[in-house]
């Protein structure tokens, strides 16, 4: 069946490229020790005849040591929780098979960050070892992983300093933080500290809601249909891009790299209702008083694609532009199968447009070249 689709899709620019599998040195052999590799197909992407190196900046990974070291702390219970649950899955050779038929090259993954509630002597510890182990995980499979960094934002000065460290002396790809620190909006100036050093370093800042019931949820998300994730992490991210455009962020700091998971949250689908409240209430939109109109920003903010549909990037394009969008998936979360088609699928879009979205842009922002 796969074969059959994919032959299908070579009208599209897809085709299969079974004999270009690339395997790992330290690959485990196939189950029956015959050592022939166990990765079936890698579907390669080609767009007007060319092959793309595909990247998905939205990628989840855990660290066991991490649980490790917060036992016995507050953060105890929350990090147990997070490393059994979905984004626990190993990175090994079946997360690569599973990568190699989605038609990713290159998975950009990151912590989700619940410990913006330590203190600064825990903060530092986890964070160390967490980017350690992020650093040694991309560096084992250099071409297929690459990592953000972890940091402790709720200590602005020393997140600036792990930043530094994790991008210079690490390798790290970029950065993750959350759609706020314990309820306190990224756009505050008390951050600004780690905003100058990420837009100094032009590291990728990805953003990604955390869920954290406490700041955001209310029982009207109870009931049927996970409304805590479907309404609740996009409103998250969506409350954190807002603030930063409209406090003034993006005019203090102009050069910044910032990626909105889940395609920006609701914010690019409804935009326009900012510009307009500032002739509606104007008294309660002069400061600081802004550079460029709202919705303007949206054109300096990177999103990622995961919103389903070729229509929803359709919009998502005509908003932001398709320079700002970047694949992403939630692997190893399972929202998507296939992120590849919708892309190629998407109206209006021109080849270099493709190409962007499905990788270059995210190997020029991830710096992916230039790490090896
Ligand atoms: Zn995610």
């Amino acid at each position: 069946v796969l074969h059959l689709r994919q032959f299908q899709k070579s009208s599209a620019g897809v085709f299969l490229d079974a004999c270009a599998l690339h395997r790992h040195a330290a690959a485990p052999a196939a189950a029956d020790g015959s050592g022939a590799s166990t990765r079936a197909t890698r579907r390669s992407v080609t767009v007007g005849g060319q092959r793309v190196r595909t990247v998905d900046v939205h990628a989840h990974v855990v660290f066991q040591e991490s649980a490790e070291i917060c036992r016995g702390t507050p953060l105890e219970k929350k990090i147990a929780h997070q490393v059994k649950g979905r984004m626990a899955r190993p990175v090994d050779e079946q997360r690569i098979e599973e990568l190699d038929k989605m038609g990713i090259d290159v998975s950009a993954m990151s912590v989700n960050a619940l410990w913006y509630s330590a203190d600064e002597a825990l903060a530092t510890r986890l964070i160390a070892v967490q980017n350690q182990k992020l650093a040694a995980l991309a560096a084992s499979y250099p071409d297929r992983f690459a990592c953000y960094a972890s940091v402790a934002l709720q200590f602005p000065e020393l997140a600036a300093k792990q930043l530094e460290y994790a991008i210079k002396a690490l390798g790290l790809c970029g950065v993750a933080v959350g759609g706020s620190v314990e309820g306190e909006e990224l756009a505050s100036r008390r951050f600004d500290p780690f905003w100058a050093k990420a837009e100094e370093l032009q590291a990728l800042v990805f953003i990604h809601p955390q869920q954290d019931a406490k700041y955001l949820r209310s029982q009207r998300m109870d009931g049927n249909g996970a409304l805590d994730n479907v309404i609740g992490n996009p409103l998250e991210t969506t409350y954190a891009l807002a603030h930063l455009i409209l406090e003034g962020t993006f005019d203090r700091f102009p050069n910044l790299r910032v990626c909105g998971a889940h395609g920006g949250g609701y914010l690019p689908s409804y935009p326009d209702r900012m510009d307009h409240a500032a002739k509606v209430f104007p008294k309660k939109c002069q400061t600081p008083v802004l550079k460029k109109k709202p919705s303007e920003y949206l054109k300096q903010i990177f999103v990622d694609t995961l919103v389903f549909s070729p229509e929803a990037l359709r919009h998502l394009v005509a908003v932001c532009g398709a320079a700002q969008l970047m694949i992403g998936t939630d692997f190893p979360v399972g929202w998507v199968d296939e992120c590849i088609d919708p892309i190629l699928e998407t109206p209006g879009l021109s080849d270099a447009d493709k190409i962007a979205i499905l990788g270059g842009t995210a190997a020029r922002l991830l710096k992916l070249d230039k790490r090896n």
